[in-house]
């Protein structure tokens, strides 16, 4: 079997860097990394921008805001009302304890974690999300595409599934740089959206000879 490195390098030669997370402002990915549970990214994008329209789109203004103003701008992103609830929290905490984002960054990582799942609604994906890409630290992001992917390409056998155990497992031959981590799980989505889908593209996928799935032409 490849290394997940070569696996990487192959994923990053045929479809380039994917230029994630997108978001002008490190809130900002913040913000988008909370919305997009559940929903797509285009609907993302459009509470984003109801956001900023309104001049919402920073921790400490969502803070202060009406809850009824948030709700309105997270319409589009689905589940809106459990959706506000968490991102008035997430803001609100991170003012009163930290003042701002950039402080939990500066926390030992374990820690800044442990402090992000201890908040409601903020479960390992979306921690993992705001740690990797908003803080530069140094977490792979795990989905579901990661685990589709892992166990056709036999990274993972059927029985692991815990997020940390799968965590453990990806990173543990990876190396520690949140550059390689993040562009990782972003070629992973790039790569199950574009071929290896629910019914993968085997016959035209450049990864065949080294994925299980492929060489067994189980699809
Ligand atoms: S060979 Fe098939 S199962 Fe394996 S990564 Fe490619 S598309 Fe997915």
């Amino acid at each position: 079997m490849s290394s997940l490195l070569n696996i990487y390098n192959m994923l990053l030669n045929y479809w380039g860097p994917q230029n994630w997370w997108p978001g002008e402002t490190i809130d900002e990915i913040c913000i988008g990394a909370i919305l997009t549970q559940n929903t797509t990214w285009n609907n993302v994008e459009r509470a984003l921008q109801n956001l900023k329209s309104k001049h919402l789109l920073s921790i400490s203004s969502i803070a202060l805001a009406p809850e009824e103003t948030i709700e309105e701008c997270l319409k589009p992103a689905g589940t809106y009302r459990r959706k506000t609830q968490y991102l008035i929290n997430f803001s609100q905490k991170i003012v009163s304890q930290l003042g701002k984002i950039e402080k939990l960054f500066l926390m030992e990582p374990n820690k800044a974690r442990k402090w992000l799942l201890g908040l409601k609604g903020i479960g390992p994906e979306t921690a993992d999300s705001i740690l990797c890409y908003g803080g530069n630290l140094p977490f792979l992001v795990i989905d579901a595409y990661t685990l589709r992917l892992g166990k056709r390409m036999g990274w993972l056998n059927s029985k692991t599934k815990s997020y940390e155990n799968v965590q453990e497992i990806l990173q543990r031959e990876l190396p520690k740089d949140p550059q390689v981590l993040g562009e990782f799980h972003a070629l992973i989505v790039k790569h199950s959206k574009e071929i290896c889908r629910k019914r993968p593209r085997c016959n035209s996928c450049f990864m065949k000879d080294c994925c299980n799935a492929g060489k067994q032409n189980i699809y």
